[in-house]
C-alpha cells in the first residue's frame, strides 16, 4: 500500500497550469486554490519538503475536496488526486486527537451499531433458484432495502442472486483516511467471499463499486490473488451484455444524476434508452457532483448549499417529476435537498417498482 510519500513524483508532477479549476465545483463556489488540486499540491509539496505541517487547515481543504475526480480527468499531468488525498488524510490522522475520536465514533456508532440494528430488522428477500448464480454486494443502502429491487431484476431474467450478509463496503474509512479500518473491511469481504464457488459480483451503489473494484491496490499480496478472480460488474454493465429490455407498466418520464464513481456511464444510458415506456430526460450537468461529501456538508454547509441549488434548478428545468440516481450516498443527498413534490430513488427500484 502507497503511503503519503510515495506520492511525492505525482504530486511534484503538477505543472500549476490550473485546468482542474475549470473543472473543479468546489473551486467553482469558493474561488480559492487551496480548494482544487493545484492549490492542494503546493501545500502538500510544502508539507514533504518541510516547509510546512499536516495542520487543521490543510486538513480542512482535504475534507473540502468532494473525491469526485473530475480535475484528475482533464488533468493534462494525469496525476490521481483522490489516492493522494486519501493518503495525505491518513497522515494526519496518525498525527491528531480529534481525528482519532472522531475515527472511533465513526467505527462504533456508525458503522458499528447502526449496521448491526440494520440486520437485525431488515428481511431479505429470498431468490428464486436458477442454474447461473450470481453474489450481490448491495452496500447498506440496499441492506435497509433487503435487497429486493435486484433479486427481483435479476430473477426475472433467470439469475439466482445470492445475498450474503457483508458489512460496509468501508469506503466511509477509505474517505476519512482510515486506512487501518478500510484494510479491516477488506478482510471481511474476503473471509465471506471464500465461504462462494463464484466468481461474479454484482453491485448497484457506485461507491461500493468503486471501493470493490478499489480493494486491490490497498490489500496484502494473498489477498490480491483472491480479488484478482472476482469480476466486479455494476448491474448495469450486466444487463446491457445481456441485452435485456423491460418494460414499465405505465409510461413514465425521469432524470437521472450520475454520480462521480459510477463505472461506465454508457451501461446507464442503454437502459434509460431501452426501457419501453420510459422517457429520460436529461438534466443539465446531469454529471456534476451532487455535492454529497459526509463531512464538509456539514461543516461547509454554505459552499454545499450553493452546490445544492445549481441541481436544485437543473432538476427542476427537466418538467419531470422523478430524480433517479445509481448511488446511496447521492440518493441521500438529493433527499436532502428537500425537493417538494418530487420522488428521488434508485434507478433499479424505480424500474423493479415499475415492471
Ligand atoms: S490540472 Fe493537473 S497539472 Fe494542472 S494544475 Fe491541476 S493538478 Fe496540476
Ligand atoms: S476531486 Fe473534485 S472536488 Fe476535489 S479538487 Fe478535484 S474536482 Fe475539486
Amino acid at each position: 500500500m502507497k503511503q503519503f510519500l510515495d506520492f511525492k513524483e505525482d504530486i511534484h508532477k503538477c505543472s500549476k497550469c490550473g485546468l482542474c479549476q475549470a473543472e473543479c465545483p468546489i473551486y467553482k463556489i469558493t474561488g480559492n486554490d487551496c480548494s482544487v488540486s493545484r492549490g492542494i499540491f503546493i501545500m502538500l509539496q510544502g508539507v514533504i519538503n518541510g516547509e510546512l505541517r499536516m495542520s487543521k487547515t490543510i486538513n480542512r481543504y482535504l475534507d473540502l475536496c468532494l473525491k469526485c475526480g473530475a480535475c484528475s480527468k482533464f488533468c493534462p499531468s494525469g496525476i490521481d488526486i483522490v489516492d493522494i488525498i486519501i493518503s495525505a488524510k491518513h497522515e494526519y490522522l496518525k498525527q491528531s486527537l480529534l481525528e482519532k475520536i472522531k475515527s472511533f465514533v465513526q467505527k462504533y456508532l456508525i458503522f458499528g451499531f447502526i449496521p448491526n440494528f440494520i440486520n437485525i430488522f431488515t428481511q431479505k428477500i429470498k431468490s428464486k433458484n436458477f442454474e447461473h448464480k450470481v453474489i450481490y454486494f448491495g452496500g447498506c443502502g440496499n441492506k435497509l432495502k433487503g435487497n429486493k429491487s435486484t433479486v427481483k431484476i435479476l430473477n426475472s431474467i433467470g439469475i439466482e442472486v445470492l445475498t450474503p450478509t457483508f458489512n460496509c463496503c468501508g469506503v466511509p474509512y477509505l474517505t476519512r483516511g482510515d486506512i487501518c479500518e478500510f484494510k479491516k473491511s477488506i478482510k471481511n469481504f474476503i473471509k465471506i467471499i471464500k465461504k462462494y464457488n463464484i466468481n461474479e459480483i454484482i453491485t448497484t451503489c457506485a461507491s461500493c463499486e468503486k471501493t470493490l473494484k478499489d480493494y486491490s491496490k490497498w490489500c496484502d499480496e494473498d489477498d490480491k490473488k483472491i480479488l484478482d478472480s472476482l469480476v466486479f460488474k455494476n448491474i448495469y454493465e450486466y444487463l446491457r451484455e445481456k441485452k435485456v429490455v423491460f418494460e414499465l407498466k405505465t409510461k413514465k418520464s425521469i432524470t437521472y444524476h450520475k454520480p462521480c464513481n459510477i463505472g461506465n456511464f454508457d451501461d446507464i444510458l442503454w437502459l434509460l434508452n431501452n426501457t419501453k415506456n420510459l422517457q429520460y430526460i436529461e438534466m443539465n450537468d446531469y454529471d456534476k457532483c451532487c455535492g454529497l461529501n459526509g463531512i464538509a456538508k456539514f461543516k461547509e454547509y454554505k459552499i454545499m448549499c450553493n452546490i445544492f441549488k445549481s441541481k436544485i434548478n437543473n432538476i427542476k428545468k427537466t418538467n419531470t417529476k422523478i430524480v433517479t440516481t445509481s448511488c446511496l450516498g447521492c440518493e441521500i443527498a438529493l433527499k436532502s435537498y428537500s425537493l417538494r413534490n418530487y420522488k428521488v430513488l434508485d434507478l433499479i427500484d424505480f424500474i423493479s417498482n415499475n415492471i
